[in-house]
């Protein structure tokens, strides 16, 4: 749906390095490198960018026109 504010698990704000971690891994950038450059250490906080999919657009009552 939409990536959540803080990891799960350990909390760590993750929401601000989704737009970036997006936009890199859409021009073919390794996501492994990307997470490393972006802070994201943890496997927990990994797994959340890895599995996340955007969904908002698709679940939404009101379209973007
Ligand atoms: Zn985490």
């Amino acid at each position: 749906m939409i990536i959540p504010i803080r990891c799960f698990t350990c909390g760590k704000p993750v929401s601000h390095l989704w737009k970036e971690f997006k936009e890199r891994t859409a021009k073919g950038e390794n996501k492994g490198k990307v997470m490393d450059d972006l802070g994201l250490e943890r496997y927990c906080c990994r797994s959340l960018f890895l599995g996340h999919v955007d969904l908002i657009d698709e679940v939404s009552r009101f379209k973007k026109e």
